[in-house]
């Protein structure tokens, strides 16, 4: 029965792969899965221009795509550039599968290469155009649905709330806090512990303990004192203080 099952998957992947007639450039793009759930609840379209077409077009994963690309943190993060090339090759796209027209690889891009590319010819722009109202494309309607980087860049920006810097300041405060609160924390525990150990196998005498740790940072400058908790909540030394 397994046997079967495992076969008839074969099979079906085979009629698959040999029947490359057309290969849709998108298939690699919907594949992509949005990762968390809690995305769900920010998927509400906004009112600016990516938000309508995304609608338009149904282009559910483009948000995701978008947010992801452009805060990849390699060599192949998105300028807003390429992102709005994205953009509307996939308005292109869904245009093309609107009018049932069928695609190879590679030809949106081309495509769209030849509708918006300064070094094609205005020959063979105008030509391009012709070629696709024939298909029954409304190309204007469709170069109407273009967005420029700008638009792209306030979509994840105002819309989607995306941002390239790392965390605020305040957040790396409060990281600051959390991680050196912690590591007192610990301190305070293992002192307590290790004395309290030490007392058991009565090597130290003592009654009940409590350890207390307080660090003390320094300003090597002006030889200020501060504890770490009134150090980070005045954001920084009052020698400093005239300064940014
Ligand atoms: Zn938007
Ligand atoms: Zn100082």
């Amino acid at each position: 029965m397994g046997a079967h099952a495992g076969r008839s998957t074969d099979l079906h992947y085979e009629r698959i792969t040999v029947n490359p007639e057309y290969f849709f450039t998108r298939s690699a793009d919907t594949s992509v899965v949005s990762e968390r759930a809690s995305d769900d609840t920010e998927s509400v379209t906004c009112g600016c221009k990516v938000g309508r077409i995304t609608d338009e077009h149904e282009l559910s994963d483009l948000d995701d795509q978008l947010v992801r690309y452009w805060t990849d943190r390699t060599e192949e993060r998105y300028s807003t550039r390429d992102l709005a090339e994205h953009v509307n090759q996939q308005v292109l796209a869904s245009a093309l599968d609107d009018s049932g027209l069928q695609y190879r690889d590679g030809e949106v891009e081309n495509t769209y290469r030849l509708l918006t590319d300064d070094d094609v010819s205005s020959g063979t722009r105008v030509q391009t155009r012709k070629e696709l109202e024939r298909e029954g494309i409304p190309i204007e309607a469709v170069e109407n649905d273009f967005v420029s980087h700008q638009t792209v860049y306030n979509h994840l920006t105002d819309c989607l709330e995306a941002s390239l810097e790392g965390p605020s300041d305040e957040e790396r405060l409060e990281r600051g806090r959390d991680k050196l609160g912690a590591l007192r924390n610990r301190t305070a525990a293992v002192t307590k512990d290790t004395i309290e150990q030490l007392a058991r196998n009565d090597v130290l005498a003592v009654g009940e303990v409590d350890a207390l740790v307080t660090i003390t940072i320094t300003c090597e400058e002006c030889k200020t004192q501060y504890t770490v908790r009134d150090l980070l909540d005045q954001g920084g030394c009052d020698c400093r203080s005239g300064e940014e």
